[in-house]
């Protein structure tokens, strides 16, 4: 049983930048990361939207960031754990019991910022070929799709922005959306529609993934004649959103009907102590910005919170 005055779940900017604010105001909190450092940035190419560090010669990509955010929070004092929360006591707390594969800490507060995860399309054929033809993060295995013709799910900034991505590897990148407009941001539109390797095709949902050991080819329905027909493919990269990662809080936190964690404008979550930030809270703005603005907020109110306890 570790005792300690902050308990920091995840690792994402709001984790990280949580972890630097505390950790400056001699809080020494822990990090717990998750499987994965850094969350969803740390599967991203390039970050050019963070106000500050644009330089159009060298994007800094989501690892750099990551790596530069790490080194600052334990600069500060914070400590990192590469260790998965898997059950939580918040209802007979402080202090919270924050339980891992390994260990229990004993948290005087604590600060969710467990992210989210990519959606599912729950296609057949789509669990079979994970990692063999189907993929959630196009900077992960672009790279394995040399010369091969993918389809990507999805009409969103993720799927414009994987699939601008993914046409330095792939001859060819078709785009499928259900609708005939997409939801992306005119940004990346614009992009998408310039690049030669890009191809759209409308109005049209992904039914199955069919291969022999990898993927060979998709079944796609046309929504507005009902057609179905089959299409080649090597790959299929699917960006449909994400879901937040508040299993584990079942019942120790309020969340909405989708499972997002509440939080009013102080980060507050149902438990007074318990703070929440970034994507596990927010399914809004899910930039880094916001995570990182949202994670510092916490931070602050749990340090007045803290000092209000003694
Ligand atoms: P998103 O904006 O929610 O877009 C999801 C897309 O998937 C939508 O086009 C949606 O179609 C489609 N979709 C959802 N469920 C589907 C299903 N079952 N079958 C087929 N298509 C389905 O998600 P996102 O693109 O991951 O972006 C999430 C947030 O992150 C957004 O706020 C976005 O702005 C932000 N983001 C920003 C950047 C950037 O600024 N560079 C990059 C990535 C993400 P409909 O349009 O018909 O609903």
């Amino acid at each position: 049983m570790q005792k300690e005055r902050v308990v920091i779940i995840g690792s994402g900017p709001a984790g990280l930048a949580a972890a630097i604010y505390t950790g400056r105001a001699l809080l020494k909190p822990v990090v717990l990361t998750g499987v994965q450092l850094g969350g969803q940035i740390s599967l991203t190419s390039e970050v050019e939207n963070y106000p500050g560090l644009f330089n159009p010669e060298a994007t800094p990509t989501g690892p750099e960031m990551v790596a530069l955010m790490q080194r600052q929070a334990e600069h500060f004092g914070a400590r990192l754990a590469y260790e998965e929360v898997t059950e939580v006591d918040f209802r007979n707390g402080p202090p919270f019991t924050v339980k891992t594969h390994g260990e229990t800490y004993l948290a005087e507060a604590v600060i969710v910022t467990a992210g989210a995860s990519p959606k599912h399309l729950d296609v057949p054929g789509e669990t079979e070929f994970v990692g063999r033809g189907v993929s959630y993060c196009g900077t992960c295995d672009g790279f394995f799709f040399r010369g091969k013709d993918v389809v990507v799910v999805g009409g969103g900034d993720s799927a414009l922005e994987e699939s601008i991505f993914l046409t330095k590897f792939a001859d060819q990148v078709t785009i499928v959306h259900r609708r005939d407009e997409l939801r992306a941001g005119p940004t990346l539109q614009k992009r998408a529609f310039a690049n030669e390797k890009i191809a759209f095709i409308w109005d049209t949902v992904l039914e199955e993934i069919v291969g022999n050991g990898v993927v060979q080819k998709v079944k796609l329905q046309n929504l507005k004649t009902g057609d179905v027909r089959d299409m080649a493919a090597d790959g299929v990269f699917i960006f449909i959103g994400h879901y937040p990662n508040s299993k584990f809080l079942v019942g120790q936190v309020a969340m909405d009907e989708h499972g997002y964690v509440i939080t009013d404008e102080f980060m507050r979550t149902s438990v007074p102590g318990v703070y929440a930030a970034g994507e596990i809270q927010d399914p809004h703005y899910r930039q880094i910005a916001t995570s990182v603005g949202q994670g510092v907020a916490a931070a602050m109110q749990l340090e007045r919170w803290l000092a209000a306890q003694e």
